[in-house]
């Protein structure tokens, strides 16, 4: 404990009171303190506490009062370790941990119903109702974050990811122009899980390695059927989602390239997607794997764009082929003038840059012609086709060809 804050107290010197804000936790290193629940005369004695102890450590992780009276019994020295410092550790642990610790919390504060937890104040009754709701929505939520994480490494063993595909289409003559895959997660017990919840955590507790190797091979074993329904001589191309850790080093462009080739796919055929957020949090740990990536032939796609409330000077350093404008403003294009600028941006941008564009989310034919006649290269959404398993892909392929009357 070294480099941390001593305090000293004299006997029966108070160390904090019940209610005060919970800014530290304290070690004993010498003597001893008593813990004091109640108010003024009515207080009780609920332990003594001596040398290694730890208290005030409640408050401090969940940023309520102090739930007790602290005072020192003999000449006391106490180690004192900020709320900063934990909260620091805290943010870089699991997540998994972190959601334990969040529900042990809400239990050791919460063990009788909200608002009369011990040493606090009862709250009023609407307040108490809400708190106790919002307690059982967090152990609920964190609940199922641990079960998921605990089942999501068996998911891949038992088959219980599929990959989806979302046709993308050429606006300037309504011809299929490849495929986005999307992961879902079949769960045995609660159904189907969106990627939206389990790839943040696949990410956090290290699985996403394993997740992402499994979807680099399904993605391009499929993209060998996939390729035959699409149009003979066009550009046609399988997207990829990848996530932040996945670009860290240099195993994934190892493991992209071998894929391909040992599959017989032109690395052109193949197209990964990186959002705005990754490339702008982490610039200088995946601006190599780009490059790399973009040198061996691969297509490399700005995702989500416009979300990411960046400048836009990476767009010129990394090695980008495509801009995919992310759904939030396409859909917005005619209700928010703000929506429409920033899709201008993106397509005045990505000509000058000679970059393809898609834009995603499109669910009527309004947008689709007006994104057309605004020189967007590609159209992906629900108005074209959803995300769907592969053995459905014929079937939507043959309704889309016959369907003229939706053409962009
Ligand atoms: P994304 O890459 O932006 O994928 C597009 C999302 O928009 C998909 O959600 C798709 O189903 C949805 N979408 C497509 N067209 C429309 C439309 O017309 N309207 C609306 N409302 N939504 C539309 P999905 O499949 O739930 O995926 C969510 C996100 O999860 C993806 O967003 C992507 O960031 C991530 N993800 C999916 N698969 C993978 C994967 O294999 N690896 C990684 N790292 N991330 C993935
Ligand atoms: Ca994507
Ligand atoms: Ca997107």
């Amino acid at each position: 404990m070294d480099g941390l804050t001593r305090e000293i107290f004299a006997p029966l010197e108070i160390v904090c009171h019940a209610g005060d804000p919970g800014v530290c936790a304290y070690v004993i290193e010498e003597g001893c303190v008593e813990v004091l629940r109640g108010e003024g005369g009515d207080q009780i004695l609920v332990a003594v506490l001596s040398e290694g102890a730890m208290f005030g450590e409640v408050a401090l992780l969940d940023r309520q009062p102090r739930t007790a009276t602290i005072r020192a019994l003999v000449p006391t020295r106490l180690v004192r370790i900020e709320r900063d410092h934990v909260e620091e550790l805290l943010l870089r642990a699991d997540p998994v941990i972190q959601h334990l610790l969040r529900l042990l919390l809400a239990r050791f504060r919460n063990p009788f119903g909200a608002g009369n937890g011990p040493g606090q104040e009862p709250g009023r009754l609407g307040d108490g109702v809400y708190a106790e709701k919002q307690d059982r929505d967090l152990q609920a939520a964190a609940v199922r974050t641990l079960s998921l994480a605990r089942d999501l490494s068996h998911a891949l063993d038992a088959s219980q990811l599929e990959l989806y595909y979302q046709p993308i289409i050429t606006f300037s003559d309504r011809s299929l122009a490849g495929f986005e895959a999307l992961l879902r997660w079949h769960h045995p017990t609660m159904g189907l899980i969106s990627p939206m919840e389990f790839i943040p955590l696949a990410e956090k507790t290290g699985l996403i390695h394993r997740v992402g190797q499994w979807v680099l091979e399904r993605a391009t074993a499929d993209w060998l059927d996939l390729r035959e329904i699409c149009p003979t001589g066009r550009a046609c191309q399988m997207s990829i989602n990848l996530s932040a850790p996945e670009l860290g080093g240099d195993h994934i462009v190892d493991a992209i390239t071998s894929s391909l080739s040992r599959r017989g796919i032109p690395a052109h055929e193949l197209r990964v997607e990186l959002t705005e957020t990754i490339v702008i949090r982490s610039i200088d740990q995946v601006s190599l794997a780009l490059e790399r990536l973009r040198a061996a032939g691969v297509g490399i796609a700005l995702d989500d764009f416009g979300t990411g409330y960046a400048g836009l000077d990476y767009l010129q350093t990394l090695p980008f082929s495509c801009i995919k404008i992310d759904k939030s403003f396409v859909q917005q294009i005619n209700a928010s003038e703000r929506s429409m600028h920033i899709v201008k941006t993106a397509l005045e941008l990505a000509r000058g840059l000679g970059m393809t564009t898609v834009a995603e989310g499109i669910e009527d034919q309004v947008i689709a012609d007006q994104l057309k006649a605004m020189g967007c290269t590609y159209a992906q959404g629900y108005h074209f086709g959803r995300p769907m398993p592969k053995s459905a892909v014929a079937t939507w392929l043959q309704q889309f060809n016959a369907s003229p009357a939706v053409a962009p």
